[in-house]
């Protein structure tokens, strides 16, 4: 018999493991960690939700729904994105809920790439990006952005990145792991070389709604970029939804249809609990979501400002709930200040090298935790510094 390894598929063979969890399971084995590596709030759902969720249980509401979702999700979520963020879609044509949006990415990927179309993908990055784009055939173009610039896309960077067989560019705002947020002039910049180069843009805008300075703008909402946009987003951060794996993927008919016939046959439908709990959050939810933004920014405040004290400067971040800051004054790699400050201190964060071109000298810091744990975090961190 051949090895068992080798039965496994080059592509997948080939594929590097997250370097965010390679830190988590470190954690794991430590007692007393503060962990800032999670990408998750610790508030838990609005209660209304919940309720929603084991309301539909109770009324035996256990099958499938439709495979675009239940079509009353599917209204509500065109209603909520065209109310906030200005973009019209048709609830039974142009929208599919998805298993989060994880898999909306995937299904974005696996619905328009064919076998070495490239996609322009912007660094430092989501961990997730360059795998989907390669599993689905594609070729990942990473664009670096820098501090300098506060992690923004130039668009004479993405012009330069384009060739012949470019097909999209993947563009997050408010990004994870930098917390920038893109403004409506800077994003009308990148749909400028976008329509020049006659491109798609995947815009991941899961984290849409924290945005804290600035209401988030979608570059969907641009003037001739419906059509060559596929919009993504989802319960999991602005609605503290991250464990039910709700998401969804607005996008023009053609585009649906195409991300339908996958979802018809890899996931038939997102899971049906969760998906009443969405629609309640759509409903009644939005005060929860608003009070979670404040304690957000409170947080944000704080960290950012004891992190430029201690000598780790960072950008005040717009938007998600991670801070970025440079630790290049330390003389470390990010590697090496993210496992020192774990095993000297019970900090957890991650090393800004796992994501990419741009993010060597930077640590991520998740604020997604209480005020109290942040204040503790500080205060380590500081001994650590000062050692
Ligand atoms: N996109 C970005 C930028 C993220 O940070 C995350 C989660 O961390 C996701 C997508 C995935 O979200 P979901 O939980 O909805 O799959």
């Amino acid at each position: 018999m051949k090895t068992t390894k080798s039965y496994v598929a080059k592509s997948v063979e080939n594929m590097a493991p997250s370097g965010i969890r390679k830190f988590f399971d470190l954690a794991a084995t430590m007692e007393g960690v503060i962990s800032l590596g999670v990408g998750e709030p610790d508030f838990v759902t609005s209660w209304s939700a919940r309720e929603a969720a084991i309301l539909s249980l109770e009324k035996g509401y256990t099958s499938y729904t439709a495979n675009a979702g239940l079509l009353e999700l599917r209204e509500a979520i065109s209603d909520y994105i065209s109310e906030r963020f200005y973009v019209p879609y048709i609830a039974n044509e142009e929208i599919i809920v998805t298993v989060g949006a994880s898999q909306a990415i995937d299904l974005a990927m696996r619905a328009i790439l064919d076998p070495g179309d490239e996609v322009v993908v912007v660094e430092p990055c989501f961990v997730s990006y360059v795998p989907l784009v390669e599993l689905a055939g594609g070729k990942a173009v990473t664009v670096e952005t820098t501090g300098e610039q506060g992690f923004k896309l130039q668009a004479e960077d993405l012009e330069k990145a384009i060739t012949p067989k470019t097909k999209a560019l993947l563009l997050c705002s408010p990004n994870n792991p930098t917390g920038t947020q893109l403004d409506r002039e800077e994003l009308q910049a990148i749909a400028d070389i976008v329509k020049k180069y006659d491109l798609l843009v995947i815009a991941d805008e899961i984290y849409a709604e924290l945005a804290y300075d600035l209401r988030h703008t979608s570059i969907a909402s641009l003037e001739g970029m419906r059509e060559r946009t596929i919009l993504i987003n989802g319960f999991s951060k602005g609605f503290a939804m991250t464990g039910w794996r709700l998401g969804f993927v607005c996008a023009p008919r053609e585009l649906a249809a195409a991300m339908l016939k996958i979802h018809q046959y890899t996931m038939m439908c997102a899971s049906t609990p969760a998906q009443y709990a969405a629609l309640e959050a759509l409903q009644t939810g939005m005060n929860d979501v608003e009070e979670m933004k404040k304690a957000y920014r409170r947080r944000r405040n704080y960290f950012v400002q004891s992190l430029n004290e201690m000598g780790l400067t960072c950008h005040v971040p717009g938007g998600a709930f991670y801070v970025f800051p440079s630790i290049q004054s330390t003389g470390l790699t990010s590697e090496q200040f993210a496992e020192q400050l774990l095993v000297e201190e019970k900090v957890a964060v991650v090393p800004g090298s796992v994501f990419g071109k741009g993010g060597e000298g930077y640590i991520r810091c998740s604020y997604a935790s209480s005020m109290e744990q942040l204040q503790e975090a500080v205060k380590r961190i500081k001994q650590f510094l000062e050692k």
